[in-house]
């Protein structure tokens, strides 16, 4: 108990120092990007153009990792709405359609009448591009991304199985790669922040601790099961908005907590 506490107070501390740093950082970029913006308007020779636009790439990465460290120390903002869970999936999709190489194929099985959930949208949509994008991170050489959705509903024998999860109607969302997996001692330790194995500015290590934060902020949990070599698969639980669940949709066969 006490050493969770201090370990608590180790990370809150690490997370003002990061802030703290990531803050000034900002204050270093800024000018950087602007001035890059700058050179580019003028510029007609080819290959520096092209230098200025990796310069301009890398300057934006820089940006967008603080960017996360400083929501990550400022905490979360929460703002409380309905939302269509499905059209947050479909946008999820399509981003990952657009944007990741295309030797990563992308499939969907999204329930037609998905429960809506209650909650911060920004903020459900940075747990899913989370997933997606690490999921695109373990398939180097290519694979398979499959989102898939449906209602669910938790029994009691769920609820006893699983501490923090309240019986009733939930949504699940299951994001799967077919990438490279994780040992259990990886696996272990994927929601502390700072943790990461992606070499030195590719990852910050906070994408699943912030993961984790907003589900939990949301009545929310998240398994994982994943296989060295084969693959992973992240289920997120959210519970359903409570007058979505009540109106017209049957109740599905309740599920047991088999293959988590
Ligand atoms: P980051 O992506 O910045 O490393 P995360 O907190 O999102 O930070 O992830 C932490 C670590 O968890 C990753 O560095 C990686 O080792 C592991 N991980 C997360 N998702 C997957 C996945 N789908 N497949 C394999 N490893 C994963």
């Amino acid at each position: 108990m006490e050493q969770q506490f201090l370990r608590a107070q180790r990370m809150e501390s690490i997370g003002t120092l990061a802030g703290g740093i990531a803050h000034d950082l900002n204050n270093v970029l800024a000018p950087i990007m602007m001035s890059i913006e700058l050179l580019k308007m003028d510029e007609r020779d080819r290959t520096r153009l092209n230098i200025l636009t990796t310069i301009e790439a890398s300057a934006q990465r820089g940006a967008d990792m603080v960017k996360q460290v400083l929501s990550f120390a400022r905490g979360l903002e929460t703002q409380q709405m309905n939302i269509e869970t499905s059209q947050l999936l479909r946008e999820i999709e399509k981003i990952s359609q657009e944007t990741f190489n295309k030797s990563i194929e992308i499939r969907s099985d999204i329930a037609a009448d998905l429960w809506h959930v209650e909650g911060d949208p920004t903020q459900l949509h940075q747990v899913l591009i989370n997933l997606c994008v690490n999921a695109r991170d373990a398939m180097a050489h290519g694979g398979r991304l499959t989102i898939t959705a449906k209602n669910v509903n938790l029994d009691a024998a769920y609820e006893a199985a699983n501490m923090e999860a309240q019986k009733g109607p939930y949504v699940r969302i299951q994001v799967e790669d077919t990438g490279i997996g994780m040992k259990p001692e990886i696996q272990e330790r994927i929601f502390e922040p700072f943790f990461t194995t992606k070499e030195l500015g590719k990852g910050t290590g906070l994408g699943l601790s912030t993961t984790l934060a907003i589900i939990k902020s949301h009545g929310g949990f998240i398994r994982v099961h994943s296989e060295p070599g084969h693959g992973t698969r992240f289920r997120v639980y959210l519970p359903a908005a409570p007058n979505e669940a009540a109106v017209s949709v049957p109740m599905p066969e309740a599920e047991l907590p088999r293959g988590h």
